[in-house]
């Protein structure tokens, strides 16, 4: 399968292993006890180490599936709950959420994701004005809204897109978005936090990873 990453090379295995630290810890002044803010032997909470902005996370399975809609295919029911779990305690941390799952990857021919181990996009944003913009931009590839626990009924083994809140998740399947880095561009568009094609110039701020692990008091907890 084309783009398929097996675990040991796998960055985020690796990482959520505890095996040798990734060279980015260091640059980015992730403490020795690494970045994860919530775990559990199934899912891990992690600050983004390109931020959109102040406590954009991203949520990991801890084995190396290649989409949540994969990941939730087995035992779904308990491993649903857990999800939703994680997302309502980054919500009442921060606010609001918007979930976005940019795609399998069990291809990369297309605009990859930026890791190629299954992770949701936690964004502290409204998610109406960003589902608005995927909305029109996907078109009637949209599905209705739907609950967590269904979209490894549409989505799995498929690539896809996947935005919304935990009331409402609508995915676009097999459908190519028209931006790169997608789940950036669109909150970026969405809030005015703009980005586009510098996104990387703009993101690579590790004084907002410092401040997301130092926002959840990870160090007391980890
Ligand atoms: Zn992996
Ligand atoms: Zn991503």
């Amino acid at each position: 399968m084309s783009g398929y990453t097996s675990p040991s090379d796998c960055e985020i295995c690796i990482e959520l292993g505890g095996g040798v630290q990734p060279e980015y810890y260091a640059v980015w002044g992730v403490p020795d006890t690494g970045r994860v803010l919530r775990r559990n032997s199934r899912l891990a909470l992690v600050p983004d180490l390109a931020p959109l902005h102040p406590n954009h996370c991203l949520l990991f399975a801890t084995s190396h599936f290649l989409s949540f809609a994969d990941f939730l295919s087995e035992d779904r029911d308990a491993r649903t709950a857990e999800v939703i779990e994680f997302i309502e305690e980054y919500r009442s941390q921060f606010g609001t959420v918007t979930l976005i799952e940019h795609g399998s990857t069990a291809s990369l021919e297309r605009d990859p994701s930026c890791v190629t181990h299954a992770h949701i996009h936690l964004f502290s944003v409204d998610a109406a004005a960003v589902l608005d913009i995927f909305r029109a931009e996907a078109g009637i590839r949209v599905s209705s809204p739907l609950g967590l626990r269904e979209v490894t009924d549409h989505a799995f083994g498929r690539e896809y897109v996947m935005v919304g809140n935990l009331e409402s998740m609508q995915l676009a399947i097999d459908w190519a978005p028209p931006h790169r880095q997608y789940a950036r561009s669109l909150v970026g568009r969405a809030t005015g936090l703009s980005l586009d094609s510098t996104w990387s110039d703009k993101c690579l701020n590790p004084s907002i990873v410092r401040a997301s692990l130092a926002d959840w008091g990870a160090a007391d907890d980890r």
